[in-house]
């Protein structure tokens, strides 16, 4: 069994998956293909957004999402403290400094009220100024932006959504990647719409930033990229990247719809034995990962090990929360210890996701979980 099984992906679309690839190869056009804009044409009409700027990675789109807005040296920078290294990593790259937000324990995404608390203790103790709320929509489901734009509004700040997990999602009719002021995601393989390498997209729906943006992903280019007016990154969608997200952008829908099948048959099943994944009213995830909780850390680790002896692999997203990352040093301000991120950390564990999942796998594990910790 496969955690995310990206090769029954290539086996059911190889057709169609070989012509794409092919058709760069014979045209040559590596980079800058016309793939390349049709995509982003595509991709902004999927998630209702004017403007959509590939570039080379998720984590690139959300540093060219911080310097269009000019973030850095004395800019508090909002970021939940349970999600991948990235939405953190960026913020000190700007110069900017990250303030760790707690998450809501049901939904795993940032705390509204948290985010409240860490953004007036910002006012009143430091000397930075609140800039920007980086909001991810952890494991497939958007965070709670009918709060967020209001913190937003009442505090001044932008809000950049990391949709790296979240493609796909929807709270209502409207799209993941349409809740930030800029959205981000990523391709990387196992995301929910993954390429077969990195790649990534920022969108927006301002002209102004937007051309920034082109700008900053092509070395700050100005008429052309030898004419050079501010001093930017090399961070490009290749065009066999795009030829693939192309393709695969046809059954996207379909796989996130079996994805939600599957995660409504481990709910039922699981539910009463652990603590299971709870979607708000009114939103769709696009189940990146399907987490649940269980008691403490000890059971934790005999489900993982009662898994892998059936052969089921498993994975902790994630271990440490990010304010406790070695890499942020010093640098780092919590809202009052980030507790409930400490706790979830201690006892989460994702189980097998993916479209091509058969409800028998989906029984199989969630009978090997109920009989180690039932
Ligand atoms: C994967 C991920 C990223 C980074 O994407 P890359 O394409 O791997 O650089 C950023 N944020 C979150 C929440 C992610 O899961």
């Amino acid at each position: 069994m496969e955690f995310r099984d990206l090769k029954q992906q290539y086996q059911l679309h190889k057709k169609e998956m070989d012509a794409a690839m092919k058709d760069v190869l014979v045209r040559a056009d590596f980079i800058q293909g016309e793939q390349v804009a049709r995509l982003e044409k595509s991709l902004a009409e999927y998630v209702g957004m004017k403007h959509c700027i590939s570039c080379a990675n998720g984590t690139d789109a959300l540093q060219l999402a911080l310097m269009v807005w000019n973030v850095g040296m004395g800019d508090a920078v909002f970021v939940p403290d349970f999600t991948f290294f990235s939405s953190g990593e960026v913020v000190p790259v700007t110069g900017a400094t990250p303030v760790f937000v707690d998450i809501d324990r049901d939904t795993y995404n940032i705390s509204p009220t948290s985010l409240e608390r860490a953004i007036r203790h910002v006012m009143d103790n430091t000397d930075l100024t609140p800039k920007v709320i980086i909001a991810v929509d952890l494991f497939g489901q958007p965070a709670d932006f009918g709060k967020i734009r209001r913190l937003a509004d009442k505090y001044s700040l932008l809000v950049l959504e990391d949709a790296a997990q979240g493609f796909g999602g929807k709270i209502g009719g409207k799209m993941a990647c349409s809740f930030g002021d800029i959205a981000t995601t990523s391709f990387f393989p196992a995301k929910p719409l993954g390429c077969y390498g990195d790649g990534g997209a920022v969108f927006t729906d301002n002209h102004k930033w937007a051309e920034l943006l082109r700008s900053y992903c092509v070395h700050g280019k100005g008429m052309d990229k030898y004419e050079n007016v501010r001093i930017g990154m090399n961070s490009r969608l290749d065009t066999l990247q795009a030829a693939v997200l192309l393709e695969k952008l046809k059954f996207f829908d379909a796989e996130v719809a079996a994805c939600n099948r599957i995660a409504e048959e481990y709910t039922r099943r699981l539910k009463g034995f652990v603590k299971v994944p709870v979607i708000q009213e009114g939103i769709r995830s696009s189940w990146a990962q399907y987490t649940i909780c269980l008691p403490d850390r000890e059971k934790r680790e005999h489900v993982i090990r009662a898994l892998k002896e059936c052969t089921i692999p498993s994975a902790v997203y994630y271990r440490k929360p990010m304010h406790m990352q070695d890499a942020f040093g010093e640098n780092v301000l919590t809202e009052a210890g980030c507790q409930v991120t400490k706790e979830i950390c201690e006892c989460c564990l994702s189980l097998p996701m993916h479209p091509y999942l058969e409800m028998e796998e989906v029984g199989k594990i969630a009978e090997c979980v109920i009989q180690t910790c039932g």
